[in-house]
Order: C-alpha cells, then structure tokens, then sequence
C-alpha cells in the first residue's frame, strides 16, 4: 500500500502537468489578452511548473526537480490573489494592492533555484522556515481571496453572475485545503498530502468556470474598457458645461435685478426658475466630477461647523426651499478633513431633505462631540425612505426621483469614507429621514 501511493500521486501530478498545458493552449488560442486570462494563464503555467517539478522528483530523485517545483508553487498565490481580485473588484484601478503578494511570492518563488546554487539559501529552504513563511506571507491573500469571494457571491444580484463565483469558490477552496495538506507535511502531521490531487480538481473546476462563462467574461472587458473611455468623456464634458453654466447664471442674476425694477411678477418667476433649474444642473456636474476622477482628499484642521454655515448660506443664497435650523455644538474639536468636498457631502444632504420635504419642509442640522468622533446629523421632516429602499440608497445611479441621478448619496459616502469616517441612515418617527456623519477627529 506504502508503495501505491506514491505512484498514484506522481500520476495526478503528472496529470495535472497534462491538464494545465492544456488550458494554457486553450488560452491562448482562444481568448483575449485581458487580465482575467493573462493571469488564469499563469495560474495554470505555475501550477504545472509544481507539478512538473514533483514529478520529476518522483522519477529521478534529483532534488533539483524540488527545488524547481517550489518556484511554480510559490507563484500561485499571487497570480490566484490578483486573477480574484480583477474578478471581484472590476471598479478598483490601482494597481498597488498586488504589489504586496507579488514581491512575497516572487520572493519565496526564487529563493528556491538559488538554494540550488548557495547552500545558506538551501538551508533555509530545506528547514520549516520556508513553509513558516508560505504561511504568514501568503497564505493570509488566499484566505482574504476566500472572503472576498463569499462577499461578492452574497452581493451578486444574478443568476449567471452568482454561478461564474460559485466555480471560482469552489476552486480556491480545494485549492488551499488541498495546498494547505502538502505544506503540513514538513510538520510531520499526519495528513496525506492532497495537493496533487486537489489541482485536478481546482484547475478544471477553474477552467470549466472560465471557459463556460468565456462570452461574459469578454463582454465585462470590453465593456471596462469602454466605460473608461467614457467616464474620461462625461467628466471633461461636465468640466466645459459648467464654465457657460456660471456664465448663464450670472446673466439671469442680472436679468432677475432687472425685473425687480419693472416690477413684472411673472417675468421674476422665470427668471427665477432660470437660476433654480441651473443650481440643480451645477450640483448634478460637480458630483458627477467627484464620481468619475479618483477623489483626492487634501486635510488641513478645518472647523466642521464653519463648513456648515458656509454651505448653508451657499444654498440659501441659492433658490432654497427648505427652513433649516442649525445646533451646532461650541465644544466641537477641530477635525482634519477636506473642507471642499465635505461642503459638497452637506450640499447633497441639504438638497436631498429639500426635495423629500414640502412647503412645511424643516431640516435640522445637529453637531456634537461623541469621542473620539464628531457627530454630525441631517434631520429632515420629509416623506422619509421606505424601509426596503434603505439598503440601496448608497449605491450609485439608485434614485427614485424623475429627474434624479442617483450619485449624491454614493458621492457623499464615498467622500465620508474617504476621511475613514462613516455616514449613516435611520427613518424618524412618524416622518422624516435622519443621516448621521461620524468624522474622527
Ligand atoms: P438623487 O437625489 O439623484 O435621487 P441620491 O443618491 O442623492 O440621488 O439619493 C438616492 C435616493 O435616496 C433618492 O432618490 C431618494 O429616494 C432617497 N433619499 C435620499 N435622501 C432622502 C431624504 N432626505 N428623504 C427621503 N429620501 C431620500
């Protein structure tokens, strides 16, 4: 029996060598140059180096096959880490975040040939240190690649969305688990090693998954890829709007002078909707110039309560059809924030209440100290948000306004989170909505 086992492990080993040429054939003939395939690629070229190498252990006894195998193992989990990420997380655009399993894989993935030709790197290689090291480096991406997958298959709305995850679940379970049962082994823990055998399973898995979904996956690219194009477009199309725009709206601050002095009532109201019609317009393009440039926060020591005031008057010197009373706390710390963009949080918040409010409409605006974070709450006597909505109404282009676009609340969230800060909701009792800001000071 002690004999069988290593024949049949070398033979999935070798098997796996078989399958994962084979996928990487397939990739190349048959997909795109995108990232998604560039590193399921590699994937499958790194998991049959590991194979290959123990193979060859198997068959020569050389333990330079060894040495070699541990390049293809030590890479796995940065290309595994990065090929999820660009899955999960389609939006994000830095590349930085890979930076760190990168250097550590590669990093472990070379000392193994070295050992080959310094025997202080082959010591280390050799001892429990390099697997202590697989550990704590890599092991902790592969568990967040886990997690990271459980959230996006719980977020995902779709039937074929949530089926694409489930085959990539399924293959980064085994493929720790099984990883994880040849790293023991150096532990002399009685657990057979399972590695071989798991990346059959974990690369077709993959590769089913992949391939059978291979259309969406190609439409999500292109479809990044002209998004991108069209942010850029929509963000220096909403830049050269609003120049004319302040344009337009000092030319009806001038015409609606006028008018008061010919005393022409209706002529006032137009001129008046004029500048209340292109408030509405400037607001929609600056939070569209927050949604589409990556948001650069500037902090400095800026007193919220003066922001709030500032704002406040802004919008009253605007066409604002809301009462708002502030109480604004005099033992309120200083705050380090970026008072641009915070303006434009308190903006979208006081627009919100006054369109969910009517002529009655009353908008509380509350600071308080709760350390080590100042508080800040938007209290409206509005309609309020039915209680089904509230899950939603962060998520940009949500909107259940005619004329609404459906970015102030993910801009303000975003801006807010952006300050490591919070910004929640509750529905007020019998009517009304309630937003709380919390900053760390
Ligand atoms: P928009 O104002 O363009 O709809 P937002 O992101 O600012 O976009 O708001 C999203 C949705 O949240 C609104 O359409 C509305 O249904 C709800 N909402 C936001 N603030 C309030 C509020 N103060 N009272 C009632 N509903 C609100």
């Amino acid at each position: 029996m002690n004999q069988i086992i290593p024949v049949i492990d070398a033979s999935l080993s070798l098997l796996a060598v078989l399958i994962n040429f084979v996928f990487a054939i397939l990739l190349i003939a048959r997909t795109s140059r995108t990232i998604v395939y560039i590193t399921f690629f590699f994937i499958c070229i790194s998991v049959m180096i590991w194979n290959l190498g123990d193979f060859m252990v198997y068959l020569t006894g050389n333990r330079v096959w060894f040495y070699i195998s541990l390049i293809g193992s030590g890479m796995i989990p940065a290309f595994a880490f990065h090929f999820i990420c660009t899955l999960v997380r389609p939006e994000q655009k830095s590349t930085l975040w890979i930076v760190p399993p990168y250097f550590f894989s590669s990093l472990l993935a070379l000392s193994a040939p070295l050992a080959i030709f310094h025997s202080g790197i082959q010591q280390f290689v050799d001892s429990i240190y390099w697997n202590v090291c697989y550990y704590v480096l890599l092991v902790p991406f592969l568990l967040s690649c886990i997690i990271m997958l459980f959230n996006a298959m719980k977020k995902a709305k779709y039937e074929d969305e949530k089926s694409r995850l489930r085959y990539i679940f399924a293959a980064t379970l085994i493929g720790i688990f099984a990883g994880l049962t040849d790293l023991v082994q150096v532990l002399k823990v009685s657990v057979p090693p399972f590695g071989h055998l798991g990346s059959v399973f974990y690369s077709s898995i993959l590769a089913i998954g992949v391939f059978k979904h291979r259309t969406t996956y190609d439409i999500l690219a292109q479809m990044r890829t002209k998004l991108e194009v069209l942010s850029e477009m929509a963000a220096s199309i909403a830049h050269e709007i609003r120049n004319p725009l302040s344009s337009i709206k000092g030319a009806a601050n001038l015409l609606s002078n006028e008018l008061k002095n010919l005393n022409n009532p209706k002529s006032q109201e137009y001129a008046h909707l004029i500048t209340e019609e292109i408030d509405r317009l400037n607001n929609i393009l600056v939070n569209f110039q927050y949604f589409t440039k990556p948001l650069k926060i500037e902090k400095e020591l800026i007193s919220i309560n003066e922001v709030i005031q500032k704002t406040v008057r802004l919008a009253e010197s605007d066409t604002l059809n809301i009462n708002i009373r502030l109480e604004l706390s005099r033992d309120l710390p200083k705050i380090q924030a970026d008072a641009l963009p915070m303006k434009q949080v308190f903006l979208n918040l006081i627009k919100n209440a006054e369109e969910a409010c009517g002529s009655e409409g009353e908008l509380v605006i509350k600071t308080e100290y709760s350390a080590p974070r100042v508080k800040i709450i938007f209290a409206d006597n509005g309609q309020g948000i039915p209680q089904e909505l509230l899950p939603h109404i962060f998520e940009p282009f949500f909107t259940t306004k005619i004329t609404g676009i459906g970015v102030g609340l993910a801009i303000s969230q975003k801006i807010i989170q952006a300050h490591t800060g919070q910004i929640e909701v509750n529905n007020r009792v019998p009517t009304g909505t309630q937003f709380t800001i919390f900053l760390p000071v």
